[in-house]
């Protein structure tokens, strides 16, 4: 078959992939030229123990408590948007403790599917600096060490089973020579890590040899449909006829989807980082600061990456340093001798996840349009969801029973 992915993030190069290996004959479009979106300048994590959605009740809590904050790590930029007034109170009616629960178990099931993806991906050669060395998530406060015992056990009868509290000495042994402000971590063994720009970039050239054709700079417009069945596909570039279409746009999936006339509620919740060599602080493993919100990445043994916030805004809107400088002085709140200057914005990375009303992906058919696949929404999960995302689609347009139940990403769920 004649397949189009619109989009070529982490979302839509894993999609192809799978189609490819089918025997499809796959076309990317890209808007842009697929070298910065938001899969690049991630934290990399790989991370089946992400299993509570970005909806929660203690999420709204803090977002309305934030809002005038322009460093917090979580801000909602006031404004008047018919679209974002909508994706809020949807939000809000999905941050549920019931909805918390209910997601735990199907986002820890397609996380193992992609990871396993990733591990068979590293072993036949893709390189992309997969490493399996567990993730820390450090707690600073009495609340926060609260928080993270609830987690442990959460994580344990979710079958994640090495799953350990360590105490400020076991944690000050797993980084020697490094102070640091904290009562505890969590070490969540099953997790993983990558460098992201690598794994893009290699997974591209894989594609291009596999046979995939790309079109950069060639954004989708639209789409023409007789009796649900989509036959052209609009692009800058002209038209083209394809049997199935695969809408992985990432944070832009929300309007193009509103173009083919469906409801998918989404909104872009911008967030930073800044990739340094050879800081002073060049730790060994991954670790979340859980009071700080920051997410810090060894990339390979010389490159640190610092990255957060989520600042749920339009495409638009210029980005603002003070929310870097947010994420350094987390860091160093945590790690006392950190040091590092507030950077120039061209030496600033910023990407859009592509933020879903409940915090689960929408994955599967569409009702008003059979032949298309949607496959976005991954929030702050697109990478270590990725290549199992790519799989599902792969079985979905095949027909085939799918590797686990995806009825909770349901891309109709919410009209
Ligand atoms: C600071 C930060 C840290 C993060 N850390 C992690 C992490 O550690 N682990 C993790 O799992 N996730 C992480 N994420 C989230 C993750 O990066 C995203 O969920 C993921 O990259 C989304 O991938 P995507 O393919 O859906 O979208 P994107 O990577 O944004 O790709 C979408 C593509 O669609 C294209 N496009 C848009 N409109 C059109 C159109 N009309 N026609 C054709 N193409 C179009 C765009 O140009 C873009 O290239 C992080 C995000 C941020 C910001």
């Amino acid at each position: 078959m004649k397949i189009a992915v619109i989009g070529g993030g982490i979302i839509g190069l894993s999609s192809a992939h799978y189609l490819q290996l089918d025997g499809h004959q796959v076309t990317v479009f890209d808007a842009g030229d697929g070298l910065d979106n938001c899969s690049y300048g991630n934290a990399g994590y790989i991370c089946p123990s992400h299993f509570i959605p970005l909806a929660t009740p203690g999420i709204v809590r803090k977002g309305l408590r934030w809002m005038w904050n322009s460093r917090s790590s979580l801000y909602v930029e006031p404004r008047l948007d018919w679209d974002l007034i909508k994706w809020g109170l949807l939000f809000m009616r999905s941050a549920t403790s019931k909805h918390v629960h209910n997601a735990a178990a199907p986002l820890r099931d397609i996380a193992l599917i992609s990871q396993q993806a990733y591990i068979d991906w590293h072993e036949a050669g893709l390189d992309f600096e997969y490493q399996h060395k567990g993730l820390l998530e450090i707690a600073q406060t009495e609340a926060g060490e609260y928080h993270a015992q609830e987690i442990v056990a959460r994580a344990i009868s979710l079958g994640l089973v090495d799953t350990e509290w360590l105490s400020k000495d076991q944690l000050d042994a797993m980084e020697p020579g490094v102070r640091m402000n904290a009562r505890g971590a969590i070490l969540f063994h099953c997790d993983g890590h990558c460098y992201p720009n690598h794994l893009m970039k290699s997974l591209r050239a894989q594609l291009l040899n596999q046979g995939v054709t790309f079109r950069w700079n060639d954004a989708v417009t639209g789409v023409e449909a007789t009796k649900k069945q989509i036959h052209t596909l609009h692009a800058q570039s002209g038209s083209h006829a394809f049997d199935q279409v695969v809408l992985a746009a990432g944070s832009w999936s929300g309007s193009l989807a509103k173009s083919m006339g469906l409801t998918l509620p989404m909104m872009p919740g911008r967030g930073y980082s800044v990739t340094v060599e050879n800081n002073a602080l060049q730790l060994t493993r991954p670790s979340i600061l859980v009071e700080g919100r920051v997410a810090l990445t060894p990339l390979n043994s010389s490159t640190m990456r610092f990255g957060g916030t989520m600042e749920i805004t339009s495409h638009q809107t210029p980005p603002r340093l003070s929310r870097v400088q947010g994420i350094l002085d987390a860091v160093k709140g945590f790690y006392p001798d950190f040091d590092m200057p507030l950077p120039a914005l061209d030496k600033v990375w910023y990407g859009y996840r592509p933020c879903s009303a409940d915090g689960l992906p929408y994955i599967g058919r569409t009702q008003r349009l059979e032949n298309l696949v949607m496959a976005t929404g991954h929030a702050m999960l697109g990478l270590s969801l990725g290549a199992g995302t790519g799989k599902l689609v792969a079985q979905l347009i095949a027909h085939k029973p799918t590797d686990m139940d995806i009825r909770p990403f349901n891309p109709n769920r919410f009209g």
